[in-house]
């Protein structure tokens, strides 16, 4: 079967591949590859920068961000064929640690996890996939294809879980949210926070393009250019840019109180001279608390797959803004300007 597949740390060395139908100690349950979206993750395993290989084998399947139809759905007692699903992309380390020992492994303390098309597990961009039944989520069959926004839905649903966990740490009613980065993650932040009914500004460095009118569909309010020019302090803040820039000025630009979670993940850019001191002056004074998230556990891939299932599909079908056929996966995984989530599409839902 067709398989996209890298090189793990070089550069250059994705390929569409012919490699062998999914192994059954893969999981009893047999997916059919609806679409993968494709994410910075996948761009930095491309060129070189992340990744690892199974164990034993020098390339990689691809792909975390899965949509497939069931073909057979093994020892599944509650998945039959036909229904669409996702698979979780993290396993618990095999120690295993204590927070992967119930269940948090998005939590996990010693670095040994493991991950579907990032580290050491084949990920979904093949014609074929296997999960085991309890790492394979149903999604609702109204989304159709939209289902694929399921696992950054998750990253979103945590970090949220996070900041409301963080917040209830005194008296606690946010009124104000702000979200940097207009991306998948960004969007979908937006979209927990109306849903949670706050008032909801996104921030993006971009004025065209399709953004604006999705968050103002959404009835948010779109801001562009620095977080300091906001003119109000926010409540809560979302980061999803990984930008040091914003990262800081989110930090000082958070309500006495408020919440800046982290979730974007960057590296390097321009430094940004702020005295240590004075900004842990500012977090102290202020009781702010600077959190990051990553990654889900299945608490909130259930979560997400209900957020997902209550959300019109006409907006949620606005953050698709390509697809492209597994052949075409260079173009897919090279970045334009207006795209949001880009999708490699496998078959027809
Ligand atoms: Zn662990």
């Amino acid at each position: 079967m067709k398989a996209i597949t890298v090189e793990p740390r070089k550069p250059e060395t994705a390929r569409l591949d012919e490699i062998p139908e999914p192994d059954v100690h893969g999981g009893s349950v047999l997916v059919q590859a609806i679409a993968v979206g494709v994410c910075g993750t996948d761009v930095e395993i491309v060129e070189g920068k992340y990744g690892w290989a199974p164990r034993g084998r020098t390339r990689l399947v691809l792909g975390h961000e899965s949509l497939g139809r069931v073909i057979d759905p093994g020892q599944s007692s509650s998945l039959k064929e036909g229904d669409l699903v996702a698979g979780i992309v993290r396993r618990p380390d095999p120690v295993p640690c204590s927070n992967c020992a119930v269940g948090e492994w998005d939590m996990c303390r010693n670095g040994q996890y493991t991950e579907r098309g990032i580290k050491e597990i084949d990920g979904f961009m093949s014609e074929q996939w296997r999960i085991e039944p309890e790492y394979a989520v149903k999604i609702d069959p109204s989304l159709g294809v939209l289902g694929v926004l399921l696992e950054p839905a998750t990253v979103v649903a945590k970090a949220w879980e996070q900041v409301r966990m963080v917040g209830q740490r005194a008296f606690w009613e946010p009124r104000t949210v702000l979200v940097t980065g207009a991306g998948p993650i960004g969007l979908l932040a937006a979209l927990i926070g109306q849903q949670h009914r706050l008032e909801v500004h996104v921030l993006d460095r971009v004025d065209t393009g399709p953004k604006p009118e999705i968050v103002r569909a959404l009835g948010a309010t779109y801001h562009t250019g620095a977080v300091s020019a906001i003119g109000f302090q926010p409540d809560v803040i979302i980061e999803c840019t990984g930008v040091g820039q914003v990262i800081s000025d989110s930090i000082q630009a958070v309500a006495p109180g408020g919440v800046v979670c982290l979730t974007g993940v960057g590296s390097g850019g321009r430094t940004v001279s702020l005295p240590t001191a004075d900004v842990a002056s500012n977090v102290v004074l202020q009781n702010n608390v600077v959190v990051g998230s990553v990654n889900a556990n299945k608490r909130h891939w259930y979560k997400a797959s209900q957020l997902l299932a209550g959300t019109d599909p006409a907006w949620l079908s606005r953050l698709v803004t390509r697809r492209e056929r597994p052949e075409a996966f260079k173009s897919a995984l090279a970045r334009q300007p207006d795209d949001i989530k880009v999708v490699i599409q496998f078959a027809e839902v």
